[in-house]
């Protein structure tokens, strides 16, 4: 593994040599119910990213904690930034990885939020035409894994906190799992936009945590290591 706040400047040179290849996590701090951490899209993006190192060579970046939230951004606990800023953090970053000869450069969320990976897409778009000879990849394992994660799950229409991710949190950090939320699947009135769901939305889940197991965790992690293992496969080739 080859974590990039942990080497020298001589490892990076050495690294470099071996690896064109740069990961970079983001994550949240936002609420996910009564009973997984602010930190559980942080969290497993990071695990999840230190077992697909095991398989595949590239270096790691320090994760991005903050993220944009939308639905949750009235909840206690959530602390969010706005797409203007995260565009600009995605920017700088990929702009300087890219100046330091880095070429494939992979911006992998834990969020799934539209907006956030909205504002990644873009700068990622915006960049592209820019930055001669480089792959950029902006992704969710969430995206590329929905039906997969579907037919693992008892819950139709499962999302946040619910029982996909309470399962991962359980196979990765049973300890920070605090029993576990009720079920629901709030009705938000469509098409508004609100400042605070919390009337809409008072637990903070959506889905049902009740049918969440170790074993599903164990199973989605193992289908989300193999897809950014596949992505890192083949992000150095045409
Ligand atoms: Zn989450």
């Amino acid at each position: 593994m080859i974590e990039l706040e942990n080497i020298t400047m001589a490892d990076y040179k050495r690294y470099l040599k071996q690896t064109k290849t740069i990961v970079f996590p983001f994550g949240t701090i936002e609420e996910h119910g009564s009973h997984l951490p602010l930190n559980t899209d942080a969290l497993i993006i990071r695990e999840v990213l230190k077992k697909v190192s095991s398989k595949r060579k590239f270096f790691l970046a320090p994760l991005v904690y903050y993220g944009v939230c939308t639905t949750t951004g009235g909840h206690p606990g959530t602390i969010g930034i706005t797409p203007e800023t995260l565009r600009r953090l995605a920017r700088d970053l990929i702009q300087d990885a890219y100046r330091k000869g880095l070429r494939n450069i992979l911006l992998i969320s834990g969020h799934g939020g539209s907006l956030h990976m909205s504002a990644l897409k873009e700068t990622a778009e915006v960049l592209i035409g820019s930055l001669k000879g480089a792959r950029i990849a902006v992704f969710s394992p969430y995206d590329l894994l929905w039906k997969e994660l579907a037919a693992l799950s008892e819950t139709p229409n499962d999302s946040h906190a619910g029982e996909i991710e309470t399962s991962i949190m359980l196979y990765l950090a049973q300890e920070l799992v605090k029993g576990r939320a009720a079920e629901e699947f709030p009705q938000i009135p469509k098409p508004f936009i609100f400042e605070d769901y919390t009337k809409y939305w008072k637990g903070g889940v959506w889905g049902n945590p009740g049918k969440a197991s170790r074993e599903k965790g164990e199973k989605a992690v193992q289908l989300m290591v193999d897809s950014i293992a596949d992505v890192l496969g083949r992000v150095g080739k045409p």
